[in-house]
């Protein structure tokens, strides 16, 4: 931040703890955040130091730059809490890692929301749970009507269009060659009961090398312009 948005921070400080303005401090302060930038979130640290009582009763707060650091970072982390990484199985090692690199920053910005809901937890039950539980689920043939299958909510709950996983059971990623924790777009969209259109390996192809043109300009762009932390 600039002195004069240092001065504006300041203000939203002296509105809980009456300080006076300076010009010392607006430089100080200006020079102490140079790489966190005036947004919402920066006030939001400052309302937020104030709202938090302090660890010994009746000490008196007194806000510092690197509060308004750490606070704006606590809450861009918040944001980012349940985040999972929406993706193609089918991306690239580069792909993934330039998208994961701006979806984490549009949802710790609050540019784009993150997953409403905690994911599951991950990583299959012990090995003696498993043992236990060999047979059960199996289908037994009978002359019972079929009991109607149980319909799991999501995209696993149909079988991926793109590679044919089965229902309940993860993508599978053609590039790495195992299960993908991300989902194939054309079965988000069945899911979701849109169309359920396959493309041609030539439409693939395409899209592919329209996505691959995409990533060169992105990293071309960032290769001039400088990382934001976090
Ligand atoms: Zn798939």
């Amino acid at each position: 931040m600039t002195p004069d948005d240092a001065q504006k921070l300041l203000a939203a400080c002296a509105a809980f703890d009456n300080r006076q303005p300076s010009q010392i401090a607006k430089r100080a302060w200006a020079t102490a955040l140079k790489d966190v930038p005036l947004d919402q979130d920066a006030f939001d640290a400052v309302a937020r130091f104030y709202g938090t009582p302090p660890k010994e009763p009746g000490q008196r707060l007194w806000i510092q730059p690197h509060d308004v650091r750490t606070w704006r970072l606590t809450i861009r982390r918040e944001r980012l809490e349940n985040f999972v990484y929406d993706g193609d199985p089918d991306e690239t090692p580069q792909q993934y890692l330039a998208r994961r690199r701006q979806q984490i920053a549009a949802v710790a910005a609050g540019e784009i929301a993150g997953p409403a809901d905690a994911p599951a937890l991950e990583g299959g039950p012990h090995r003696s749970v498993v043992k236990k539980l060999e047979g059960v689920g199996r289908e037994v043939p009978g002359d019972d009507e079929p009991a109607e299958k149980v319909r799991r909510p999501g995209p696993l709950g149909i079988e991926c269009p793109a590679c044919q996983a089965p229902i309940g059971r993860p993508c599978k990623s053609a590039l790495r060659n195992r299960a993908s924790k991300v989902i194939h777009p054309a079965r988000r969209r069945a899911a979701a009961g849109g169309p359920v259109a396959t493309e041609s390996p030539e439409e693939i192809k395409r899209r592919r090398a329209a996505s691959l043109a995409h990533l060169e300009r992105l990293r071309a762009n960032e290769a001039e312009t400088p990382r934001e932390s976090a």
